[in-house]
């Protein structure tokens, strides 16, 4: 890689993702680039982390960074402030800058915080999911409700930017307790709230348990029901529906994930990140082993790399654009793609806005709510005019 010139940000990145994958435990669900029970390691893997880094040549100044995982609230004071040195000799954070960290609510401490805010960490991305004692056991998560209240306190008297996980769609879990959920979380008054569905990866603990018939999948009409409800009283709680999972208080979007909706370049580095750089898109392994191996060597970390062909990457940034509220900005998207969303599939559009799911002018096509509901639905549309 090579310094970076004025080129346009879905060329060359203006935002840097690191992944941290040590946890103190692998909840059932989840399916992320993970080591568990493997703290031993961490010390080498941040040595890995820099030799790796050095493949950037040159500092780069970035707007965004992103400290995900993984936990990185895992690691001790001390390794923090060693992945801060590290990460800090080659990205400067732009002026106005957002740069987050994601934790969970049972590794924060004060040492930690204060580390991080005098580093220039300004948002913190907060893994509550629940605040229901059964459901988060569902989740094998290894905090317990009040840790997230606390947790959150904590964060905000050195961080004020919060935003809160929540997961819906768990097994038994009800309207009511959703909405306890949805209650809690709002009544910290939080910048930002995050609401995934929960999926059913293949190969995690949960996945078996459905087949061995151990936990049900809610109905597709209750996590429907679960999502509309979300929409409608986060909204009224104050908090703008900016994206298909994602609410914020104004001014509080994450500015580091709307670059993967805008289709825009992003670097990233470490065990699984993805990057995307110049029309390049690198996925590094997902095994620390591996990952510690490679990098410390100078080998390429990478085990996945494509250029995708001009066409295919304005579908994709169709997809990922149509995430947003905002929706496509139609000569921002024939800028950066060389296509007007016309060319690509204006028949299946016109279709789409026909049903309500799609909706538009001159200027930008958006998903309408009732197409945000059925987001995945709409979006295969639209591929299939490829
Ligand atoms: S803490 Fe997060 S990244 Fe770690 S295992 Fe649980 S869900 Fe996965």
């Amino acid at each position: 890689m090579a310094e970076s010139v004025s080129r346009p940000s879905w060329l060359w990145p203006r935002a840097a993702y690191i992944h941290i994958p040590f946890c103190a435990h692998h909840c059932g669900y989840c399916d992320f680039a993970v080591a568990v029970g493997q703290d031993d390691r961490i010390d080498a893997y941040l040595d890995a982390l820099a030799a790796e880094l050095t493949r950037l040549e040159a500092p780069q100044k970035v707007d965004t960074l992103f400290f995900g995982g993984g936990t990185p609230s895992h690691l001790s004071a001390c390794q923090l402030e060693k992945l801060l040195a590290i990460v800090g000799r080659w990205f400067t954070l732009a002026h106005g800058h957002e740069f987050s960290l994601e934790a969970n609510p049972s590794s924060l401490d004060e040492a930690k915080l204060q580390l991080l805010a005098g580093h220039g960490v300004n948002r913190i991305s907060l893994g509550v999911q629940s605040f229901s004692a059964s459901l988060l056991r569902v989740l094998e998560r290894d905090h317990a409700p009040a840790d997230a209240a606390k947790a959150f306190e904590l964060t905000r008297k050195y961080i004020p930017n919060v935003s809160l996980d929540l997961i819906f769609g768990v097994p038994g879990q009800t309207l009511e307790n959703w909405r306890t959920d949805l209650e809690e979380a709002a009544a910290l008054a939080p910048s930002h709230i995050a609401t995934y569905g929960l999926t059913y990866e293949k190969g995690t603990r949960l996945w078996k348990q459905e087949r061995q018939g151990q936990v049900q999948k809610l109905s597709e009409d209750t996590e429907l029901g679960l999502y509309t409800f979300a929409m409608d009283f986060l909204e009224q709680a104050g908090f703008e529906h900016y994206e298909i999972s994602n609410f914020a208080r104004a001014g509080f979007h994450c500015r580091h994930n709307a670059t993967y909706w805008a289709n825009e370049a992003y670097f990233g580095f470490g065990m699984g990140a993805a990057r995307y750089v110049d029309g390049v898109r690198q996925t590094n392994v997902r095994e620390l082993g591996a990952y510690i191996d490679r990098a410390s060597a100078g080998k390429p970390t990478h085990f996945q790399s494509e250029q995708l062909e001009p066409r295919d990457r304005a579908f994709e940034t169709m997809a990922l654009q149509l995430r947003r509220a905002q929706g496509i900005d139609r000569l921002g998207f024939c800028a950066q793609t060389g296509f007007t969303v016309e060319d690509l599939a204006g028949t299946a559009m016109k279709k789409l806005e026909e049903l309500e799911l799609l909706a538009g002018d001159v200027w930008a096509v958006h998903l309408t709510r009732k197409g945000k509901c059925l987001a995945d639905a709409v979006v295969a549309q639209l591929m299939a005019a490829k």
